[in-house]
């Protein structure tokens, strides 16, 4: 399994365009890893977790065409992990065969999306589907579905304030399995039991609130809850032995450069994610 990081931040990514915080000035100067792209992951080269107005960008970066995706998993539909232009994108092509492309999602997701074309384009939901060569399928945390070759597992995020449905994703094939558990504050007990029994290779957390005193949230992490959850999940072998706890979801209220990053999670165990990571499990 191939899973490439497209964007490491969070929200509107490092730096903020509009802010000449201490942290922005510091990604500015150091360049390179320390500029991160809002979230979304590329497995293999056919199925993506999050579809972000900077998903454009950093497949553009990273020399990378997504003509072969044919699965869609959105979390949830906060602005950085859901643009509804993304799929207008799929209109367009010229010799290309487009695979059908399946998308999961919550409810939510699906009446933000169907709600949007109607109101900018006049399109109702099979017009849509069909124009964009899109299949909609709604998912609950507690799910599973298989798409292709793909085992796909929803947890429930700590997220959202009630306001929205938030879910984390389990990716399964038949060589390793990658868990996608951001945004979401500290696991519930349930979420804890739904994960007893799953083995992951990577699991890529929540790293959003770092050591940021001035930030009272229970929607994202603290550097040191993500060092426990990391360390939770090694102990009861939700993270296989030897697999990768990834720190990602980084904002600029909490992240400048990312060496200072790697000074804090890497000695705790932890693998800071930069946009155009690539791991490669089981291969
Ligand atoms: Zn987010
Ligand atoms: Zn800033
Ligand atoms: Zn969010």
């Amino acid at each position: 399994m191939r899973i490439t990081i497209l964007g490491s931040g969070g929200g509107v990514g490092i730096p903020n365009m509009f802010c000449q915080c201490a942290n922005c000035e510091a990604a500015r100067a150091a360049g390179g890893r320390s500029l991160r792209n809002g979230p979304a992951v590329l497995i293999n080269d056919d199925l993506l977790v999050d579809c972000g107005p900077d998903v454009v960008n950093s497949v553009r970066q990273l020399g990378l065409n997504l003509s072969s995706v044919q699965t869609l998993a959105i979390t949830h539909r906060h602005g950085d992990h859901l643009d509804p232009w993304f799929f207008w994108a799929r209109r367009g092509v010229r010799d290309t065969e487009l695979p059908l492309l399946t998308v999961y999602a919550p409810q939510d997701v699906l009446d933000e999306v169907f709600s949007f074309y109607q109101s900018h384009l006049q399109l109702d939901r099979k017009s849509f589907e069909s124009l964009t060569r899109t299949i909609w399928r709604p998912v609950h945390a507690g799910m599973m579905k298989l798409a292709g070759a793909y085992r796909l597992n929803f947890f429930p995020a700590t997220h959202g304030e009630g306001l929205l449905e938030a879910v984390l994703v389990g990716v399964s094939d038949a060589r390793a399995a990658y868990f996608h558990c951001y945004d979401t504050g500290p696991l519930s007990e349930d979420a804890w039991a739904m994960l007893s029994g799953h083995r992951f290779d990577v699991a890529a957390l929540d790293a959003c609130i770092g050591l940021q005193d001035d930030y009272e949230s229970a929607e994202h992490m603290t550097g040191p809850q993500t060092v426990a959850h990391a360390h939770r999940m090694r102990e009861t072998g939700i993270l296989k032995p030897g697999g990768a706890a990834l720190a990602t979801h980084f904002v600029h209220q909490a992240a400048g450069r990312h060496e200072d990053l790697v000074a804090y999670y890497e000695p705790q165990g932890l693998t800071v994610a930069y946009d155009g990571l690539v791991l490669m499990p089981g291969e």
